[in-house]
C-alpha cells in the first residue's frame, strides 16, 4: 500500500462492533409476531420493501427500521392488527437501542497499532443518537480524532468528509464490511479502500462482484491491515 496515508476511516457496524446480527434477531421476533398473517419469510420480504420504499425518508438506523415495522404490520394484517402487536414491535426496536457493544476480535490491538502514527476517524451511517452511544459504551472514543455520522455514504458524502478533515484522497484509506457503502465510493473519488468481510451482511448492502482494483485490499480481519501499512 501507499505510504502517503495520513488519515484511516473506519466503518463502525460490523466492522468494529456486531451490528446486523441484532438487526437480523430483532427481525426474527417480529416475522413472528406476525405469523398468524403471513409465513415469516413473506413477512421478511415485506419488511424489506417498506424499508426500500423509506430509506429516501428516514435514512439508515433503528428507528427508521421500526417505522417500517409499523408500517408492515398495517399492509399485512390489512389494518386489522391490535395495537397490542404494534406495542410489542415497538418494544423489539427499543431493545434493539439498548443492546450491548462487543467489539469484533482485533479491534483494540488494531487500533492500539495505529494510534498516533495516522489520524483515526469513523465514519458511519445510522441514528446520530444511537451511533454516540454505541460509541460511547464501546469505550474505543479515545482512539478518534474525529467521528462522523453520515445520512448516506455515496461519493459525495465522502468528498464532503474529506473536505472537512482537510485531506486528499490519495492518503485517505477506509476500511469496513460493506463493499457498496464502505469500499466503491471511496475508490471512486480516488481514496485507498481494504475490505473486512462480516460472516453476515443486510440485503441491501450486499454485493457478489469480484472486485480487483489497485487501491483495493481484501483482508481477512481487521488486523490483516497492519502488514499493509
Ligand atoms: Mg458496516
Amino acid at each position: 500500500m501507499n505510504n502517503d496515508i495520513t488519515t484511516i476511516a473506519f466503518d463502525a457496524d460490523d466492522t468494529l462492533w456486531v451490528n446486523e446480527p441484532y438487526f437480523q434477531e430483532a427481525e426474527k421476533e417480529f416475522c413472528i409476531l406476525l405469523e398468524n398473517y403471513l409465513p415469516q419469510h413473506s413477512v421478511s420480504q415485506e419488511l424489506f420493501k417498506t424499508e426500500m420504499q423509506n430509506l429516501p425518508l428516514y435514512g439508515y438506523g433503528v428507528k427508521g427500521f421500526m417505522l417500517c415495522m409499523v408500517e408492515t404490520i398495517g399492509r399485512v394484517s390489512e389494518n386489522t392488527a391490535s395495537l397490542e402487536l404494534i406495542n410489542k414491535t415497538i418494544e423489539i426496536g427499543k431493545e434493539l437501542l439498548q443492546k450491548p457493544i462487543e467489539l469484533l476480535e482485533g479491534v483494540t490491538e488494531t487500533l492500539d497499532q495505529l494510534k498516533g502514527k495516522y489520524r483515526l476517524v469513523i465514519a458511519t451511517k445510522g441514528d446520530l443518537l444511537d451511533q454516540e452511544r454505541k460509541l460511547k459504551k464501546s469505550g474505543l472514543q479515545d482512539y478518534f480524532h474525529h467521528i462522523e455520522i453520515m445520512s448516506d455514504k455515496k461519493e459525495s458524502d465522502y468528498k464532503k468528509l474529506l473536505k472537512h478533515l482537510d485531506c486528499q484522497p490519495k492518503n485517505f484509506l477506509m476500511l469496513g464490511n460493506s463493499i457498496k457503502s464502505d469500499i466503491l465510493p471511496v475508490l471512486e473519488i480516488g481514496g485507498f479502500a481494504a475490505h473486512i468481510p462480516y460472516h453476515i451482511t443486510w440485503s441491501h448492502e450486499q454485493h457478489n462482484h469480484h472486485l480487483e482494483h489497485d487501491r483495493f485490499l481484501e483482508l481477512k480481519s481487521i488486523n490483516g491491515i497492519l502488514n499493509y501499512l
